[in-house]
C-alpha cells in the first residue's frame, strides 16, 4: 500500500511506499489529520502505485513540495 501524507500546516506532501517505515506505521487519525481523507491539516491518502499518488499531488496540490521518503 502507498500512502501520502498530505501536510497542509508545512505545504509538504510525503510519500511512504514501504511498509517498514516508522511513519508508515505510525500513520493515525488525528483531530486534525485524517486517515483515508483530509481533514483541516491534510491526511493519509492511499494508492495503488507511486505513480498514482504523484499525479493526485500534481493535480491538487502543486504548490506543495513532494518528499519521496521511502
Ligand atoms: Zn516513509
Amino acid at each position: 500500500m502507498i500512502w501520502l501524507d498530505v501536510d497542509k500546516p508545512t505545504k509538504l506532501c510525503t510519500l511512504h511506499t514501504a511498509g517498514s517505515c516508522a511513519y508508515w506505521q505510525k500513520k493515525r487519525e488525528t483531530q486534525l489529520k485524517g486517515l483515508g481523507k483530509l481533514k483541516y491539516e491534510g491526511g493519509w491518502l492511499n494508492f495503488v502505485s507511486a505513480e498514482q499518488a504523484m499525479l493526485y499531488f500534481q493535480s491538487n496540490f502543486p504548490e506543495y513540495k513532494f518528499i519521496d521518503h521511502c
